[in-house]
This record gives structure tokens, C-alpha cells and sequence, in this order.
């Protein structure tokens, strides 16, 4: 789970940035499933790198599964960050590493066996339907394939956290469809996550609360 209080942040600083967060306060608890939604340049993104600990808030305070993001050390951030997986818009795969060893990496951060991570790596790229690309480099793969191979390398540890920014935008409607099932049995095991998306249709046909920004505030916070 998380909490967000009083949070903003500013991009150049908090004294003459761009704001791109102003004062949101939020608290989403362990196993919840949350859209977050709002129009382009409302500080979406800005809100998920906060949550996956690519930035830190200019100022406020974040706490992530129980970690104080200011006080935590070095080693206990790296920790943390071992335990939130993040989809990005653009997918952030290492383009001279083969599929296989991009989705094998977080087992492999976590010292796993190495048999034990063939087999999850190919258990999760055989339920995102791309067991046959494993030897493939990134570049090689259409966007839709490059963005189901980010979202097995985001889920295969199953993360406490999971933040996604727009992670349905290169799927097709029923790849879309088996994306959110997953979401919600994650969630069911206690994945706490956050969906950004312009994707109305899927909105409408999965709901779940609300997390609704506009010019960097919160607007809605739940249903
Ligand atoms: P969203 O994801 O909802 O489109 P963002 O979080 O990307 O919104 O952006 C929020 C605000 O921050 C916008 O005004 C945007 O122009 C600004 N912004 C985003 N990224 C940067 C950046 N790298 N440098 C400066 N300003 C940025």
C-alpha cells in the first residue's frame, strides 16, 4: 500500500519548475486496484515515477508499503524498489539484451536459481503469448509485443506495487481483455495497483476506483 501526503512536485525544483504535482494526499490500501485518470500534461506520469521511486516529491510526505521514502537509506530504497514493478510508456526494455534476459532480470536481482527462472520466464511469456520470441532483442518486436514483454517483466516477481502508464495503449481489445484479468487476480493475491490510461472503453468495461488528476491536483480520489 501507500500513502501520499501533501505531495508535489516540480520538474527544474520545487522554487522555478514546472509543477507538475501540487498538494495531493492519498491512501490506497494493500490489494487495491485503482485507475488513474485525467487529460494529458495533468501529472499522471509525475505521479507514477513517485510511486516507482524514479523521482523523489519536491516536497510531502510518501510512504510505500510502510517505508518512508525521505528517511529510507540507500539500501533499503533499493530494497523497496525491488518489490514495485513499473510499466512505462515506453516500455524501458534494454534493447541489446534478448527478451529472455530482460523479463529473466528482476528473478535474477533476487539471486533465483537459474532453472527456476527458465521456468517462470517462460511460463509468463507463454501466458502473454510470446514463448516463441524469446531469443529476439527488443527492437526486433512490434510495439504491441515490446509492451506485453515489459508488462511479464513488471508482474514476473509478483511486486507488492505495480504502477502501469498506459499499458493497454499498443494491445488489441482481447489482449487487453487478459491484461486486466491478470491485474485483478494480482490484486486478489494483494498486488496493491495503479492503471494510468486514456482508454475509456476498458474503464467502462473493468470499473474500479478513481484516482483523478487535473493541472497536477487531485480532483477525485475513489469511486
Ligand atoms: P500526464 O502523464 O498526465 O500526461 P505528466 O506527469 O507527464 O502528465 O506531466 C505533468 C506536467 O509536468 C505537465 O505540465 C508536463 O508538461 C510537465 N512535465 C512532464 N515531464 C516533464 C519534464 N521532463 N520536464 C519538464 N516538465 C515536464
Amino acid at each position: 500500500m501507500f500513502r501520499l501526503h501533501d505531495v508535489s512536485y516540480a520538474y527544474g525544483g520545487s522554487q522555478t519548475g514546472v509543477a507538475a504535482l501540487s498538494h495531493v494526499s492519498l491512501d490506497v490500501a494493500q490489494g487495491e486496484f485503482r485507475w488513474l485518470l485525467g487529460p494529458s500534461g495533468a501529472g499522471k506520469s509525475s505521479l507514477l515515477s513517485i510511486l516507482s521511486l524514479e523521482v523523489q516529491a519536491s516536497s510531502g510526505m510518501v510512504e510505500i508499503l510502510g517505508v518512508p521514502v525521505r528517511q529510507a537509506r540507500r539500501a533499503g530504497l533499493a530494497r523497496l524498489r525491488r518489490r514495485i514493478g513499473a510499466v512505462k510508456q515506453d516500455f524501458g526494455l534494454l534493447p541489446d539484451m534478448s527478451v529472455f534476459d530482460n523479463v529473466a532480470l528482476p528473478l535474477r536481482l533476487q539471486h533465483r536459481a537459474e532453472a527456476e527462472i527458465a521456468h517462470e520466464v517462460h511460463a509468463i511469456m507463454k501466458w502473454v503469448g510470446l514463448e516463441h520470441r524469446l531469443d529476439a532483442l527488443p527492437p526486433q518486436l512490434s510495439g504491441g509485443e515490446q509492451q506485453r514483454v515489459a508488462i511479464a517483466r513488471a508482474v514476473i516477481y509478483r511486486p507488492a506495487l505495480l504502477v502501469a502508464d498506459e499499458p493497454t495503449n499498443a494491445l488489441d481489445e482481447r489482449q487487453a481483455g487478459r491484461l486486466m484479468r491478470m491485474f485483478h487476480r494480482l490484486a486478489e493475491l494483494g498486488t496493491t495497483i495503479v492503471v494510468a490510461t486514456h482508454n475509456d472503453a476498458i474503464v467502462a468495461k473493468y470499473p474500479a476506483p478513481t484516482i483523478e488528476l487535473l493541472h497536477g491536483h487531485l480532483v477525485r480520489d475513489h469511486g
